[in-house]
């Protein structure tokens, strides 16, 4: 017998005891690499999800409840495969997302920020390096490769994750008529990607690159992997209109009279056929059934970006120069100017960063070497290249500079 303070445990027990405890910690342990485990995800309600993406991606609310729908589906979907039975009747499709937009609108950085959200492995790959298997250029495979690596090899893990291609709009058939030439780059893509998006047992070579015989390869199942395709579509605003204005008997007329120029407001009318136009195909496209669109940045939402989301670019210099000791601040109106500047380029946000790079660059490389600084600031003038931003000392009073 050992004896506690109020009590007393005989020896076996304490042997007893202590077998319980090894066999739950071992399999506490164990949970997530054994194989035929489920690895879990956290599932989060829509709206939560929408309230976590409105801290890193600005405006585009229709895409964002899309996605957090169909996000939210897609592992309900999962987790609903565990007890189902096989003469089950429901069988819950799955929920890949198209996503249009002009470039620099926050396609990929919804992706991105969704993976990151339900902490899923992602990775990101640009359609237009695939090629047909056999041709120059990277096999479908290469994609499943990548997202094996963004899992550390975990199988499980990879089997559960969030994969972006990007460029989607460039696999389109360049022309409607079917071509005599071989097309290894558009049609014959989007037939291999076909069996990936649908869920499929691939062989994928571990380290990327081109199958071949001898080689040892890993099979992913790729039923549950979930498919974000995004693209800019460019000239599809018009043939939207196009459709709209053949329609122009019924509820959509008016809107397709006033729609009728040029206009990227337009794509949030896209449908399904208007994507078989642009030169998708139809099997393809139905592998891809949530449909949603961005829209373009106005000057407002680009101001938003700069200072709002959780890693605004502002927020990002102000801490770089804090660990120089030095406080910064942009004064309203050379925020403007940044904003004016990015919407003449564009393209979207993502001129934010290159404009206001090329103005941080030089300030960066004085300021570490400069003594007694406490504060920078900013103005409209050093945005547009014709003065140097204010320095203050430590006790507030302005330094001069050369
Ligand atoms: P694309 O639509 O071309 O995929 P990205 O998502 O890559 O555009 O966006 C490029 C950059 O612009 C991102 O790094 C992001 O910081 C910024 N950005 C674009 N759209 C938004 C948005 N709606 N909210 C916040 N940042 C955005």
């Amino acid at each position: 017998m050992v004896a506690g303070p109020n009590a007393f445990i005989c020896d076996r027990c304490i042997r007893t005891s202590h077998d319980i405890l090894r066999k739950e910690l071992s399999a506490i342990q164990h949970s997530e690499p054994v194989a035929g485990q489920p690895f879990p995800v956290k599932l989060v309600s829509p709206k939560a999800l929408m309230e976590s993406l409105d801290q890193y991606v600005v405006g585009q609310e229709r895409a964002k409840k899309a996605l957090a729908v169909a996000v939210y589906n897609h592992y309900k979907r999962i987790d609903s495969q565990e007890w189902q039975h096989d003469d089950d009747e429901v069988v819950i499709e799955k929920s890949n997302i198209m996503l249009i937009g002009p470039t620099g609108t926050g396609k990929t950085l919804l992706a991105q920020t969704l993976a990151n959200l339900l902490e899923v492995p992602f990775s990101i790959v640009d359609a237009t390096s695939l090629t047909e298997a056999g041709y120059v250029g990277d096999d479908v495979e290469t994609i499943l490769a990548r997202l094996l690596h963004a899992s550390d090899f975990n199988l499980e893990r990879a089997e559960r994750g969030i994969i972006y291609v990007d460029e989607i709009d460039k696999i389109a058939r360049k022309s409607a008529n079917v071509s005599i030439t071989r097309d290894v780059s558009g049609e014959g893509v989007q037939q291999a990607l076909l069996k990936i998006l649908e869920g499929a047992v691939v062989g994928v070579p571990p380290k990327g690159g081109r199958k071949h015989p001898e080689q040892q390869l890993i099979n992913i199942n790729t039923k549950n992997i979930l498919f974000i395709c995004g693209g800019a579509f460019e000239g599809l605003d018009r043939l939207i209109a196009r459709r709209m204005s053949k329609s122009s008997m019924g509820f959509g007329a008016g809107v397709a009279d006033k729609k009728a120029g040029y206009d990227p407001g337009i794509l949030k009318f896209v449908m399904q056929d208007d994507l078989h136009e642009y030169g998708l195909i139809p099997e393809f496209i139905g592998r891809l059934p949530v449909l949603s669109s961005l829209e373009p940045l106005d000057e407002h939402a680009l101001r938003s970006i700069l200072v709002e989301p959780k890693n605004a670019l502002i927020k990002q210099y102000a801490k770089l120069f804090e660990m120089d000791g030095v406080e910064l601040e942009f004064a309203p109106e050379s925020l403007d100017r940044v904003v004016a500047i990015a919407l003449e380029r564009g393209t979207g946000a993502r001129a934010l960063r290159s404009v206001l790079e090329n103005v941080m660059i030089d300030i960066m490389f004085e300021l570490p070497s400069m003594k007694g600084i406490g504060k920078c600031i900013i103005t409209a003038d050093t945005i547009d290249g014709t003065g140097s931003p204010t320095y203050l000392t430590e006790d507030g009073k302005k330094k001069k500079t050369a």
